[in-house]
């Protein structure tokens, strides 16, 4: 079967055909700048030279038949027709409390559009990229893969905060987790490498990109993740503050004079590596800087590690123990630097890298040192492969 996998941001979407038969990607593409001036696709047709296309592409449902008929054309496209696309795979970051991937009903529907209140900037172009899609392929399935599905194992005082109880209930408030698939998809691989199943295996895989987030998976089950009600808790990102003290919220604002809005994109955009370097939220531009004297970005990079230290440790704790390390996502697969800074002095822990196999970058890579108690493993994750995974089940199930 042929799986089409839909990632709608706020103003572009990604997308990958794959043939589920033997899991290659027949082509990926990007449409970026949806509604702005502009707007261009990028077709890149597996084996073949990309194609770029500017055209006016005022919304998503655009956006979308785009992508479609770049797949069909007859110059670069890689199938005849859209019968030949047997099911479609939609990222959506926040699931609520769907446990699992769901195929798209009238019923489903209307939770996910609940749900765009819990994530306006992120829910909201899913909604639309599902809805451009049962305008065009009216027949053809379509399944919602969510950011927050595989966390939804986390036991109560995992995901609970220690607010009023009514309240949270009557907003939703708790913990929910994302970067669920890259989790599952790395820790998947990570079993497979180590030789045992997952569901023997306390693992903790640390998802470090733009955005950052640590889960601790046990016998194949989240127990507890970084992030939290929304992708801002956790680990200080590029441009994310993770967690501070709550007060710090409201002194700020009243003596900034800052609006609600205005706190949100502080805390998500001014703040991070790049609001403590005032260099940039790109590591690659951290670590210059430091190799040129830059303090500022010293201190941005030793916050960093060391807020996954203590997680580690943290999350070594609640599991009782830990079998497998695992290191993903642009950070965690292409900076040894980083590895090595948050692995020193771990050997208390059996955690111990070595320094020639840890020179690896973006590849799959057993980094651990002769001796070490724990496999250390940088695996690059595969998020679309995942989602067309899971689309394919839930399709052949349903
Ligand atoms: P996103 O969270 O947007 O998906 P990625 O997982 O692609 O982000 O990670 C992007 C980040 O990875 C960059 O901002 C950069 O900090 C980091 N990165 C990528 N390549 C390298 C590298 N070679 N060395 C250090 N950091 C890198």
């Amino acid at each position: 079967m042929k799986i089409l996998i839909l990632n709608c941001g706020s103003s572009s979407v990604k997308y990958q055909l794959f043939d589920m038969t033997n899991e290659t990607v027949l082509a990926r593409g990007l449409v970026e700048r949806i509604g702005l001036s502009g707007s261009v696709l990028t077709h890149r047709p597996a084996g073949k030279d990309k194609v770029v296309r500017e055209a006016e592409i005022g919304d998503h449902k655009v956006a979308v038949r785009l992508c479609l008929e770049a797949l069909t054309d007859g110059e670069y496209g890689v199938i005849k027709d859209y019968g030949e696309i047997g099911a479609v795979g939609h990222r959506i970051v926040h699931g609520g409390e769907f446990c699992d991937s769901v195929l798209i009903t009238r019923e489903t529907k209307a939770i996910i559009g609940d749900l765009v209140k819990l994530a306006p900037l992120h829910n909201g172009p899913g909604l639309l990229g599902i809805e451009a899609c049962e305008g065009i392929l009216p027949s053809t399935p379509q399944v919602a893969v969510f950011d927050t599905a595989f966390h939804q194992t986390m036991p109560p005082y995992a995901y609970t905060y220690s607010l009023p109880y009514d309240l949270c209930r009557r907003h939703h408030i708790r913990r929910y987790g994302f970067h669920g698939t890259s989790h599952k998809y790395v820790a998947l691989r990570a079993a497979g490498l180590a030789g045992r199943p997952l569901a023997e295996l306390k693992v903790i895989t640390c998802h470090l990109g733009n955005g950052s987030s640590i889960t601790a998976i046990k016998n194949g089950k989240s127990l507890d993740t970084s992030m939290g009600f929304t992708p801002l808790a956790g680990l200080t990102m590029g441009t994310r503050c993770g967690d501070i003290d709550p007060a710090i919220v409201t002194f700020l604002m009243e003596k900034e004079g800052l609006t609600p809005a205005d706190m949100d994109q502080l805390m998500n955009r001014r703040s991070g590596v790049l609001g403590v370097s005032g260099v940039s939220s790109d590591f690659r531009d951290i670590e210059d800087a430091m190799a040129g004297g830059n303090e500022r970005a010293r201190l941005a990079w030793d916050i960093f590690v060391y807020a996954v230290k203590k997680y580690i440790g943290a999350y070594t704790a609640a599991l009782n123990g830990l079998d497998v390390l695992v290191f993903t996502a642009g950070l965690g697969e292409n900076s040894p630097a980083v590895r090595e800074a948050i692995c020193r002095d771990m050997d208390y822990l059996g955690i111990k890298v070595d320094a020639v196999k840890n020179q690896v970058r973006g590849q799959e890579k057993d980094i651990s040192a002769a001796g070490s108690r724990v496999r250390i493993f940088v695996i690059p994750t595969n998020e679309e492969l995942m989602i067309a995974r899971e689309t394919l089940a839930v399709v052949r199930a349903g």
